[in-house]
């Protein structure tokens, strides 16, 4: 069954409560960042930053007042996925959620995903050398369990179901939120890239959020793939070979230099 975390916008603090229960569940360490003008923080995603808030300033509409908009940024587990499309060890993948997962033990470390990610939230781990990104918690949701960020923020700005139920829930609070004079409010996540399992409900274009608008899987990652596909396993078979040949000829000379 499809599986959507749902993010109200309108009901978000900032409070980060998300990004920390994200780094606790997976045992991602914290990393040391300076002020760079912005609250939002750290200020890009890595191996070991795999959602935060993204702040957004704007004036406000008629007044000189500074407006904040906040929304939990991360993975969206696209539906047209273009990390899956251009993965040539098909370490990428749909699980049964809908969700979009690596498998680390198949990641070879080549960061084709990382480069065609179509919003850039996937890092590099070069102690591993594996890439890595939120797993929509799939230890946990396989037990029945929320997702660490669901579970912990304490706004109910995050909500986890089945995709259809998010949905309605969606479109319940949009029809609130203008009825309350709210006409910009909208729904994010439900065509774009095909459905995305992040469901957003904005109170602005999502633009403004610092959300793309019409994201595409480029060109390049379609050709990719369709040109790839059907030698992919051959081509993987030959990395590993040259990996194996390479092996076999560091191992006679480091014996060569032995014996001389
Ligand atoms: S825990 Fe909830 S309220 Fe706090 S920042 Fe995350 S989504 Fe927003
Ligand atoms: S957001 Fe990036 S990493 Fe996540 S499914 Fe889409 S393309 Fe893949
Ligand atoms: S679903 Fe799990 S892995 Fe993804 S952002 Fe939330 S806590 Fe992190």
């Amino acid at each position: 069954m499809k599986k959507s975390i749902l993010y109200d916008a309108s009901k978000c603090t900032a409070c980060r409560a998300c990004q920390v229960a994200c780094k606790q569940w997976n045992q991602l360490p914290a990393i040391k960042t300076s002020f760079q003008g912005s609250y939002e923080n750290p200020p890009e995603f890595s191996a070991k930053t795999w959602t935060k808030i993204a702040f957004r300033e704007h004036l406000d509409e008629g007044s000189e007042r500074v407006k904040w908009l906040f929304s939990k940024q991360g993975c969206m587990h696209c539906t047209d996925a273009a990390c899956v499309k251009v993965c040539p060890a098909n370490a990428i993948y749909h699980t049964e959620f809908g969700t979009v997962k690596i498998d680390q033990d198949k990641c070879i470390g080549c960061n084709y995903c990382i480069a065609n990610c179509t919003y850039n939230v996937i890092g590099f781990d070069q102690e591993a050398n594996v890439a890595r990104k939120c797993t929509f918690c799939y230890d946990r949701i396989t037990t029945g369990l929320k997702p660490a960020c669901v579970t912990t923020c304490p706004t109910g700005a995050l909500t986890y179901g089945s995709r259809s139920e998010m949905i309605a829930l969606a479109n319940e609070r949009l029809s609130y939120l203008q009825e309350k004079g709210n006409p910009d409010a909208n729904i994010y996540g439900l065509e774009e890239l095909d459905g995305l399992s992040m469901l957003y409900v904005l109170e602005d274009r999502p633009e403004k959020y610092g959300l793309l608008e019409n994201p595409r899987v480029s060109t390049r990652a379609n050709i990719w793939n369709i040109i790839f596909k059907p030698v992919r396993a051959l081509v993987v078979l030959a990395m590993f070979f040259a990996l194996w040949v390479n092996k076999g000829e560091s191992k006679k000379q480091s014996g060569d230099s032995t014996t001389a």
